[in-house]
């Protein structure tokens, strides 16, 4: 068992939705069978066999497109929510840019509804400005009353630093996160790909690094101004994990996070013009990606979060310019992450990082990101008695090959497709109740 609070040996016993002992195992090394417990379950226990496997705290994920409503040829809520529960997560936070936008009480309520019996909890994010026009604010107190605790207009920086400034101290007397979607409108352009070199040499325009950068800076300073909780999505530059670094030395209140694809894939993934590797921020350079590696390893980023974008093949199937950005990754995060900061057999994950572990990695898939989503009550808790029972079961040492058609998402769009990684799920466990059983999901 892995935990905020350290690791141990031991066997969990659930009861109804919570934790109920917590006990040394009696039987390391063994495997038992669904239904024949180790000495010491009650009988008529159902047994989940962890053996070899690391039992921690559900993972949480700060940001992911679940495409419901609107889009549901691409996702669904139920799809969504089964791949997050195969991935291991028991929470997820569901980005806004819906069809209504989720920018009203009305809206939030609606996906709450459809999110009963989804195989993982989820939290709405509101939307920072009315339909993320980036003109005026969203009614956040009415959503705040509904339990949204991020807004962010994801998808789309805001432009007009003033309306990001009043969003900020609005947010901050709610209690409120903003989550900030950092691009420069006018500097990103229509870039379709990194600005460099290889953007030069394929053809397609570049979407440069210091658009990131200049609003990353414009917002940390903002967030100083205001004393207001600034959450900053997806970096994916050198730059802007350097300003985060000495943001954070300064004491500002920020916190931040990198997806799985920035920190195991480099623009060269594009030279063969294949729109699954097309997203925004796009994917960076070699340096870039060493300097989210390292921020992760040192603080400065304080989670990893999928950015799960389902896209139809039919937005993906066209011109690289024309095509949708995004990929998915609720399935593949884990063991990409794995891959890239433990190191495993994975080609073209390197080595993973001096001194990580999969202690810190749950770190930064569980605790961490519950904490920054305000969940840390139901979620990435310590596995102690009276805890709610949100749970994962990660077999480290499993290998296995990404099939796209495998996967429960309703998209395909995944840039791991036919590699081979290391480290899957095997149960996951959503108050009390196994929503996947020895990789299967079980809704
Ligand atoms: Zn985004």
């Amino acid at each position: 068992m892995v935990d905020s609070t350290g690791s141990r040996v031991a066997d969990v016993l659930v009861r109804g939705e919570v934790i109920v002992s917590v006990e040394p195992s009696t039987r390391t090394g063994t495997r038992a069978g669904t239904g024949t417990g180790p000495s010491g379950a009650p009988a008529g226990a159902m047994v989940l066999d962890a053996g070899g496997c690391v039992v921690a705290p559900g993972l949480v994920d700060l940001h992911a497109h679940l495409r419901e409503p609107g889009a549901e040829e691409a996702e669904t809520i139920e799809s969504g929510s089964r791949a997050a529960a195969l991935g291991g997560y028991t929470a997820v936070v569901a980005m806004p840019n819906t069809e209504p936008c989720t920018d009203s009480a009305a809206v939030v309520r609606h996906v709450l509804h459809l999110a009963k019996g989804a195989c993982c909890d989820v939290h709405p994010a509101g939307a920072i400005t009315v339909g993320r026009q980036g003109r005026a604010l969203a009614p956040m107190a009415e959503m705040v009353a509904l339990g949204v605790r991020i807004f962010t207009d994801d998808g789309a920086g805001v432009q007009d630093a003033a309306l990001m400034r009043r969003a900020l101290e609005y947010a901050s007397d709610l209690g409120a996160i903003i989550a900030d979607h950092c691009e420069e409108a006018s500097l990103a352009g229509l870039g379709c790909m990194n600005e460099g070199d290889l953007s030069s040499l394929l053809g397609l325009p570049g979407r440069p690094a210091v658009s990131e950068e200049v609003m990353v800076l414009r917002d940390l300073a903002l967030a100083r101004l205001t004393g207001a909780r600034l959450h900053l999505l997806h970096l994916s530059t050198a730059g802007a994990v350097a300003a985060v670094r000495l943001a954070k030395a300064a004491g500002t209140n920020v916190t931040a996070e990198a997806t799985p694809h920035h920190l195991a894939l480099t623009e060269d993934a594009l030279a063969t013009y294949d729109t699954v590797f097309k997203v925004n921020p796009p994917l960076r350079s070699a340096a870039d990606v060493a300097a989210l590696r390292q921020g992760l390893c040192d603080g400065t980023i304080d989670a990893v979060a999928t950015d799960h974008a389902p896209h139809p093949p039919e937005a993906k199937q066209v011109a690289f310019c024309d095509a949708a950005p995004g990929m998915i990754g609720l399935e593949t995060s884990l063991a990409v992450v794995l891959g890239a900061l433990v190191g495993a057999d994975g080609p073209g994950l390197g080595d993973g990082e001096p001194g990580m572990t999969i202690e810190r990695v749950l770190a930064l898939m569980s605790w961490q990101p519950a904490r920054i989503a305000g969940l840390s009550g139901a979620h990435g808790g310590p596995l102690v008695p009276g805890a709610p029972a949100n749970l994962c079961v990660i077999d480290p040492a499993r290998s296995w090959t990404v099939v796209p058609a495998a996967l429960a998402s309703h998209s395909r769009n995944t840039p791991f497709a036919g590699l081979a990684l290391r480290g899957k799920v095997r149960h996951t466990v959503l108050a009390g109740e196994p929503v996947v059983i020895a990789e299967e999901a079980q809704r």
